[in-house]
């Protein structure tokens, strides 16, 4: 199969929103008035980000994933993708899988995929996605004021556990295996979480690499600090009643462990019953975990409200 059988076969349908789809040189889009389109792009590499085992269907689900979830950190809506894609040889199971996970998540979002570049290489799969927001409405790092509260989405750390398995660090009852593996594998984009959140929280960012970094965005672009309360982090592991875990290390996965893809916000606390109810609305639980403060950096607080000394720090490519 050549490269054009191969697109038309696996990534090309016919072109629903978009003015123009999959086959010239360009698609086209008519973005609405009064809306600001919102991109981003993250790529996928073998070794890097998965293991080269991992079932397609699955890497076909998280490489759309992790892309929408930095729309949702915008309060961005999915609208539309490309598709860029590295593959070693051309192997049509595989294919079908990884287009089946794909398409799977691309049609639960209503997110169109509109062009994209197919090469030969060592496996990389890169996605370009393409959302819109109403003007003005996107939700930034930068808008963290002192006192407002600190939430975050769903659960984190249990991704986590799933690494540390494949690392060989880790031994955990199967069953929690495959669910913490499906936590790293086949994350759930929070996009009507953060669209319910337009106008509510004043910052968001997506947590990829770990809490700890990724809220350490929020607070460097909103030139503030943070006080987190690590008796109302800690129980954010769902998997955690089911793993042996030393607490010092359950907090270190929870504030550390990548993969996760929840979001990480601030509100004031007089919209407390709103963000909840956005939580509700968008059948997403919120916790609200700490406060911001003046300063920089991450205190956290014991039980007893008193400051524990950590060394913990998030992923990072080059570090
Ligand atoms: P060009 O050479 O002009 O970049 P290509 O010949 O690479 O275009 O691709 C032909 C068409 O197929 C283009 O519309 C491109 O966007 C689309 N395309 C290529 N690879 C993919 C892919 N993996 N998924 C979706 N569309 C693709
Ligand atoms: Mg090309």
């Amino acid at each position: 199969m050549g490269e054009f059988d191969l697109i038309a076969r696996f990534f090309k349908r016919p072109a629903r929103r978009a003015v123009l789809g999959v086959g010239d040189d360009c698609a086209l889009l008519a973005p609405t008035p009064g809306m600001h389109l919102a991109f981003s792009t993250d790529s996928l590499i073998e070794g890097r980000h998965f293991v080269s085992t991992v079932n397609p269907i699955h890497l076909g689900h998280k490489a759309l994933a992790v892309n929408l979830s930095d729309l949702a950190a915008c309060g961005a809506q999915p609208r539309a993708f490309l598709l860029s894609l590295t593959l070693p040889r051309v192997d049509e199971t595989w294919l079908a899988g990884f287009a089946q996970g794909l398409w799977a998540l691309a049609d639960a979002f209503d997110c169109e995929l509109i062009g994209g570049d197919t090469t030969q290489g060592p496996l990389n799969i890169n996605i370009t996605v393409i959302g819109d927001v109403p003007a003005g409405q996107a939700l930034l790092r930068s808008g963290a004021q002192v006192g407002d509260d600190i939430y975050v989405s769903g659960h984190l750390g249990d991704a986590r556990i799933a690494l540390e398995v494949f690392r060989g660090q880790l031994s955990v009852p199967e069953s929690v295996f495959l669910t913490t593996r499906a936590r790293m594998e086949q994350p759930t984009p929070r996009i009507a979480l953060g669209m319910a959140l337009r106008g509510l929280a004043t910052s968001a960012a997506d947590i990829s690499d770990g809490l700890l970094g990724d809220l350490g965005h929020i607070l460097q672009a909103s030139q503030v600090g943070a006080e987190l309360q690590t008796a109302l982090a800690m129980p954010l592991m769902a998997c955690a009643a089911h793993v042996a875990l030393p607490r010092a290390q359950q907090l270190e996965y929870v504030l550390t462990g990548g993969d996760d893809y929840e979001l990480v916000f601030t509100a004031p606390p007089h919209r407390r019953a709103d963000v909840l109810a956005a939580g509700i609305a968008s059948h997403t639980p919120v916790t609200c975990i700490g406060t911001v403060r003046a300063g920089q950096g991450v205190v956290l607080l014991d039980a007893q409200g008193r400051a524990t000394p950590h060394r913990f720090t998030s992923f990072d490519h080059f570090a």
